[in-house]
């Protein structure tokens, strides 16, 4: 008999609905109420930001800060290519030119050692993207920010509860985006958060997030009335999602020490398959604790992880690519450009397969072990 393994399955604490009718309950619905509160000191705690502003998504957090940072139509912006659209989405956005790097063949991340030589005289920002939870190389990408006085704006969508030499991933550059969706660690269906590591940034921030007024002062009691004072949008989810992602958020540390352990035993299983060269692992530096977000392996060639993807399917196991890189993209090509060879680019996301890693999967990470090892054997 085959046991159906889905990639992802969302894992719910028990509490979420609890919080959602004590919510229901103070009528208080819209955004900006107790629960967004309290996620939103937890994350300030947690990370060390000294904001962290709840929004519906990554995408949102990301957009907040290409907007914040003044991004006008020409500025270029540094990223990699081998990342999800809405890196580059927010910044096109508002007319910028996505500059794409190669990565890195151990991390998957940015490789840090190209960045310099795609800067130009319009370069306004580099946006690091923390794959699978494991840490860029940030401080030599602060070291490059610094000297060419560029914005480092951390795409930490994957990377919550993570560090990078001892410091939590979202606390490094200037500011930085985290991801709920259902499909990431914490999540509250959709969901997200700008943080923000310096406290100049926070007024304008706030005036961005409540649709261009200074509300949020009004509701602290600053000022007596509240008005349009500067461009902005809605970004601030309902607290119905806040009361969701509070439960989430008090049971965090659990939800990753079990994601760890799933991802240690695949780690441990599939050793002596990279040692015969069958495979690759994936790099965790020294400097960097991950919270264990993806499993992924990385196969010799596109041809072997087809017929790997369509072994486990057989088997019922259903393992996933992941991006397609922007530069190939038809909006990449059209509003992006790239900086050097895209070479690791191109051959990691043809040999890239990602695991099925869950909360509650139990034992049955060692199915999946087993038809990885006999695709194999
Ligand atoms: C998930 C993800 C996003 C988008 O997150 P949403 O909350 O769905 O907008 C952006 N960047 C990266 C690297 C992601 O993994």
């Amino acid at each position: 008999m085959i046991v159906y393994i889905p990639f992802n399955k969302p894992y719910m604490t028990g509490r979420e609905l609890n919080n959602i009718s004590v919510a229901h309950n103070n009528l208080q619905l819209s955004g900006g109420g107790p629960f967004t509160g309290k996620c939103q000191s937890w994350l300030e705690d947690r990370i060390g930001c000294s904001k962290a502003l709840l929004t519906h998504s990554c995408t949102a957090a990301l957009e907040m800060a290409a907007m914040l940072i003044g991004i006008q139509p020409g500025d270029e912006v540094i990223m990699p290519s081998y990342t999800f659209v809405s890196t580059a989405n927010a910044f096109v956005l508002r007319g910028a030119v996505p500059v794409f790097v190669d990565i890195r063949p151990d991390t998957l991340n940015i490789d840090e050692n190209k960045i310099e030589a795609a800067i130009t005289g319009k370069t306004k920002a580099i946006v690091p993207v923390h794959y699978a939870g494991v840490s860029c190389e940030m401080d030599t990408i602060m070291a490059i920010a610094g000297k060419h006085n560029l914005f480092v704006i951390e795409d930490a969508a994957q990377g919550i509860l993570c560090r990078y030499k001892g410091k939590p991933l979202g606390s490094i550059g200037h500011m930085a985006a985290l991801s709920f969706h259902e499909t990431k660690n914490i999540m509250s269906g959709e969901g997200g958060a700008l943080l923000i590591n310096d406290k100049s940034w926070i007024e304008r921030a706030e005036i961005i997030w409540e649709k261009g007024t200074d509300r949020s002062k009004y509701f602290r009691g600053e000022i007596d009335k509240y008005t349009w004072v500067g461009v902005g949008s809605s970004y601030l989810p309902s607290e119905l999602t806040a009361a969701f992602l509070w439960a989430q958020m008090e049971e965090a540390g659990n939800i990753t020490r079990m994601r760890l352990d799933i991802w240690n035993l695949y780690h441990d299983c599939f050793e002596l398959l990279e040692q015969e060269g069958c495979l690759h692992r994936p790099c965790v530096p020294a400097e960097c604790s991950h919270n264990a977000h993806m499993y992924y392996l990385l196969l010799p060639g596109l041809a072997s992880r087809t017929d790997f993807i369509e072994h486990l399917k057989t088997k019922g196991v259903n393992a996933v690519f992941h991006y397609v890189p922007l530069h190939s993209s038809p909006m990449g090509l059209k509003h992006g450009r790239v900086s050097g060879q895209m070479t690791i680019t191109d051959s990691v996301s043809e040999r890239l397969v990602r695991l099925p890693l869950w909360v509650g999967m139990g034992d049955r990470w060692a199915e999946v072990g087993k038809h990885v090892v006999s695709f194999f054997r």
